[in-house]
This record gives structure tokens, C-alpha cells and sequence, in this order.
């Protein structure tokens, strides 16, 4: 079946992202712009999954598991799960290896983590936009180790994206698909998301993945396959 999908969206607890992207918001937003599966994927955290996925559940929307790490280099990396405690595990590790830098919300904006009832149950002290210890050579195995997809972020983008920083696509590192908004050229399967901030910037019904079934299994099995994975 094809599944329209927005696989790159940040929410509240993302410094960056607007205090409007809570779970129920974002959820509602993909509905209305006919979406059937989302990634909730904030900077190097994966803390607002659960109440998203909870979200989605009651209301019909699939919502992978995601983060977008970004590596020392600061190259950003978007990691697709099917489960949450595969992303939690990948969290884990790099929580140890981030550096920390307290947030300054008047500056950055707030942390918030939320519950499926978009009420704050805590706030990430730590500024979460910061390099993770994680070189993008190691980045690849370190998130398939944890059963994810790992998916070079935005390639088009000089901004923190691989081909800017690197200055060019190096098949080396392992990755078997990109994110991007056209093709990109490089002989690889890619996705179109939309990296949105705010809600009026997730995609509209436009990109849509084949799949066996509308569930997370089902979509990430089709990533796999898509990626030359499976
Ligand atoms: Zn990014
Ligand atoms: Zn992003």
C-alpha cells in the first residue's frame, strides 16, 4: 500500500523547535495534511517518542521512533527506529559522549518533554543542538548495532549537511540512503522530508513509501528494503 510519510519533524523538546509542535499537535497537523506515517526526530534525543506514538495510535497515525544525531564533525544524521527501545538505546550511548552545555532557554528556547496529554513531565537541562561524541565514520554501525536506519539528514543543505561539511559524498561511511529534497545524484535511494520547526511546515500528502502494512514494522521494513537493506 502506499503510505504518504513526513519522516524528519522536530518537536518542542528540539531548541529549536516552536512550543506549538507538542505530540497531540503535530499529530493532528500530519492528519490534516493527509499523512499516514510520521518520524518525530528532535536533536539528539528521542524523548518525546513515546507520547507521539501514543498519540498516533489512538488516532491512526504511524509514528516512527526517530532522532536526528548529529555526529562530532556536526554533520547531522537522521536515525529511523521501529522500536522505541532501540532508539532509547541509542540515546543512552550517546548521552554519555555529548558534550554539556547547560541550555540557556532565553536564548535557545525551552526543553520540554511532554506527556500524551502535551503536559510538560520534565525539561532537558542539557543543551541537546551540541555535537554528540559520535564520528560520522562510526555513525552507521553504531545505529544499525541498535537495529536503526541511519539516513545522512538534509545532503542538499550546507548547513550541517554531510556533502557541505565533507565536501563530498564518501560511499566509505556506510550509508544506504540519503534524505534530500530532489535527487541528489548519487546513485542512492533517497527521502524527502520536511525537517519541520513549526506545524504549518510538515509536508503535504506529496512523498509516499510503498508498504506491505500501515504499522511501524511494516514502513520500516519498506526503509530497509528501499535502502537495499532487506
Ligand atoms: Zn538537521
Ligand atoms: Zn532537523
Amino acid at each position: 500500500m502506499k503510505l504518504f510519510y513526513d519522516l524528519h519533524i522536530h518537536s518542542c523538546l528540539s531548541p529549536c523547535g516552536d512550543e506549538d509542535n507538542t505530540p497531540n499537535n503535530i499529530v493532528n497537523m500530519a492528519l490534516i495534511k493527509g499523512l499516514n506515517v510520521i518520524a518525530l526526530a528532535d536533536h539528539n534525543t528521542g524523548k518525546n517518542c513515546p507520547a507521539a506514538i501514543a498519540v498516533g495510535k489512538k488516532s491512526g497515525l504511524v509514528v516512527l521512533p526517530a532522532m536526528e544525531l548529529t555526529t562530532a564533525e556536526d554533520i547531522h544524521i537522521l536515525c529511523l527506529f521501529e522500536k522505541y527501545g532501540q532508539l532509547q538505546q541509542l540515546e543512552e550511548h550517546i548521552s554519555r559522549t555529548r558534550m554539556r552545555v547547560k541550555n540557556k532557554p532565553e536564548i535557545f528556547g525551552r526543553q520540554c518533554i511532554l506527556d500524551e496529554n502535551d503536559r510538560c513531565i520534565g525539561e532537558e537541562e542539557n543543551l541537546l543542538i551540541v555535537s554528540s561524541g559520535v564520528s560520522v565514520e562510526d555513525a552507521a554501525a553504531l545505529v544499525r548495532g541498535f537495529g536503526g536506519l541511519p539516513v545522512p539528514a538534509h545532503v542538499d543543505k550546507q548547513a550541517n549537511g554531510l556533502i557541505g561539511v565533507l565536501g563530498a559524498f564518501d560511499r566509505g561511511l556506510g550509508f544506504t540512503m540519503v534524505e534530500c529534497a530532489k535527487d541528489p545524484g548519487l546513485s542512492l535511494p533517497y527521502i524527502t522530508d520536511s525537517d519541520a520547526h513549526y506545524l504549518w511546515d510538515i509536508s503535504e500528502a506529496e512523498h509516499w513509501i510503498e508498504a506491505e502494512t500501515c504499522s511501524a514494522h511494516g514502513v520500516f521494513q519498506a526503509l530497509l528494503k528501499m535502502a537495499g537493506e532487506k
